[in-house]
């Protein structure tokens, strides 16, 4: 069935931050961790924290009665006061998480508050967020939540307002309108966060445009339910579920069409698990061409298929740009190399897939036999074309493989370097992306130079260098993806060492020098339609990473297969250029 994620589904900036600083302050930081609070309401999530060994504390322990340990103060906040109990209970270190909005939020209480004004909150009196801020007037705040309750305050002088960060901005004015008619003048902070609103509006637009609306996160969060509600009240039938087991596939079964959304409390893995489900119910209007072209599309990106025949296509551009005619045997070894490392990593490294691409994961599982088999073979077919290519060609793709497997196994001395602890290459922070772009230039660039006995200067450091970073490009822009589970298992990625939008920049740049390279090649020599007939996959990548982004494609098979539809683009144009 089609299922269209809402842009904004998923993890707020506050609560994504204090999820980031919980994970790497469990990978990093020896001794107990705690959390003043639950850290979000989502009891999946609650339940990984607690599997890290985060546990959630109810209320902050008698002074002197803790020896140690770190505290993490959640996205809501917390009062001056809550923050010097921790510290007299005992802990050694406290990690600030309160979302930067909800600081905002308390500096212009506080700074009110010193100035001797009267601080009106809008907002939940009992809602931790709001015992946060009030904390912070010093005794001269007041809460109220709506209109009515204006006439209950008692005679204040000079009044400063401010918004819990989830209020309406409806609620806000009518209180606003209530303040001034009672006290005249008052200075006026809309704090609102517009997070939770645009999630709202999102899902009203959503719910106008499909069948029925599916909206996961916990059933005990308060904005997870408000979403539920909004879609409601469009009319559409709505499935709130925490899981998808949750999901009821009879009734979703019956509608052409889904939008989903979800709490800010909701990771991604739960968001991705939930579309996979979806995915696989077949629509009742849906054609069974549709169906059965997304499912071979699927398994050609599953199986790695496809991303092996990238390798081939990249093996014909990279023989033509050094001069060279692309050999049969030299395209197989890269198809099966590539397909045979990706394959054996996949299964190597099933624990961050568990949570960055639960489709993947779920695939390896049911197809395992015959992924690891083929995996196997393609291992030794990529060996015994070698042999038939000679000495050189058989050591260079010998070593490679050995690495290849090598790499997720803990093979060297355990070694600190920087925060993270090193047993393994894929251990290396950056390594993942690094030594895939090498391993693929290395095979598909340099292997049919050294078999060949061809060196071209310009053609094979060109060669080279288009293959470093487009394949550099494809693995950042999935890492970039993988944020959440590789924090989770804690991997340091590109992304996590540099950001999502450092990783992005970087991206950028490399392509865009790659096309300033490729514009210019032919000055040096290169053919001048191969060199800028290969700026297609150096475009098509740019607007993938754009595309996802800004989410405007949901990650998953059709978006991995995109993207590494651009592999296969590039040996395309380079054979129908040797052809022409
Ligand atoms: S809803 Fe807004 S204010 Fe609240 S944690 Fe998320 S980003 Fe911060």
């Amino acid at each position: 069935m089609r299922a269209r994620l809402a842009r904004h589904a998923g993890f707020c900036m506050g609560v994504r931050r204090a999820m980031e600083l919980a994970l790497s302050t469990a990978h990093e930081t020896p001794g107990p961790i705690y959390t003043y609070g639950p850290l979000i309401h989502n009891p999946q999530v609650l339940e990984l924290l607690g599997s890290k060994g985060i546990t959630a504390l109810s209320e902050i322990p008698a002074p002197g009665s803790i020896s140690g340990g770190t505290v993490i103060i959640r996205a809501h906040g917390v009062p001056p006061e809550a923050k010097r109990d921790l510290r007299q209970a005992g802990f050694s270190k406290i990690i600030e998480g309160t979302c930067p909005r909800v600081i905002r939020v308390q500096a212009i209480i506080a700074r009110a508050a010193k100035l001797g004004a009267d601080v009106v909150i809008v907002g939940d009196a009992s809602h931790p967020e709001v015992v946060g801020l009030l904390g912070h007037a010093r005794g001269r705040g007041q809460v109220v939540s709506g209109p009515e309750e204006v006439q209950d305050l008692p005679e204040l002088a000079n009044v400063v307002a401010v918004a819990q960060t989830t209020q309406t901005s409806e609620n806000f004015q009518a209180v606003m309108a209530a303040l001034k008619a009672r006290y005249g003048r008052v200075e006026v902070h809309e704090t609102i966060c517009e997070a939770t609103h645009r999630r709202q509006d999102e899902v009203k637009n959503l719910a106008a445009e499909v069948d029925g609306v599916v909206v996961v996160g916990g059933k005990n969060s308060g904005n997870t339910r408000r979403l539920a509600q909004v879609a409601a009240e469009a009319g559409r039938p709505v499935f709130l579920v925490e899981t998808e087991d949750e999901l009821d596939r009879g009734a979703l079964a019956a509608l052409e069409s889904v939008g989903v959304t979800a709490g800010a409390s909701t990771p991604n893995w739960l968001i991705k698990r939930v579309m996979r489900e979806l995915a696989a119910i077949r629509a009742a209007k849906e054609g069974g061409f549709m169906f059965w072209a997304r499912r071979v599309f699927r398994f050609l990106v599953r199986s790695q298929v496809l991303v092996a025949l990238g390798a081939a296509g990249m093996t014909a551009a990279a023989s033509l740009l050094q001069g060279l005619t692309p050999h049969p045997a030299l395209v197989g070894v890269a198809f099966c190399y590539i397909y045979a490392m990706h394959i054996l990593n996949h299964f190597l490294d099933k624990e961050a897939g568990q949570y960055n691409d639960p489709d993947r994961a779920a695939f390896l599982i049911k197809h395992r036999w015959f992924l690891m088999g083929s995996g196997l073979v393609s291992a030794a077919a990529s060996l015994l074309l070698c042999a038939l290519l000679g000495n050189m060609a058989f050591l260079l793709v010998s070593v490679m493989s050995l690495l290849g497997i090598l790499y997720s196994v803990p093979i060297l001395p355990r070694l600190q370097i920087g925060k993270t602890m090193v047993a393994s290459l894929k251990d290396i922070p950056g390594s993942k992306t690094v030594s895939a772009a090498f391993a693929w230039a290395i095979i598909v660039a340099l292997l049919p130079a050294v078999s060949l006995g061809h060196f071209d200067p310009v053609g094979s450091v060109l060669a080279f260098v288009y293959t470093v970073v487009l394949v550099f490009a494809r693995c950042a822009v999935f890492d970039v993806l993988d944020v959440q589970g590789d924090l989770v298992v804690g991997k340091e990625t590109i992304p996590i060492m540099l950001g999502e939008a450092g990783t992005r920049r970087l991206v950028w740049f490399l392509l865009g020098a790659l096309a300033l390279v490729m514009l210019i090649a032919p000055l040096a020599g290169s053919p001048l339609a191969l060199s800028w007939g290969l700026l297609l996959p150096v475009i098509g990548l740019g607007v993938m990473q754009q595309i996802l982004a800004r989410g405007a494609m949901l990650p998953g098979a059709l978006s991995e297969g995109l993207v590494d539809l651009n592999f296969l683009l590039a040996g395309l144009v380079s054979l129908l250029w040797w052809a022409a």
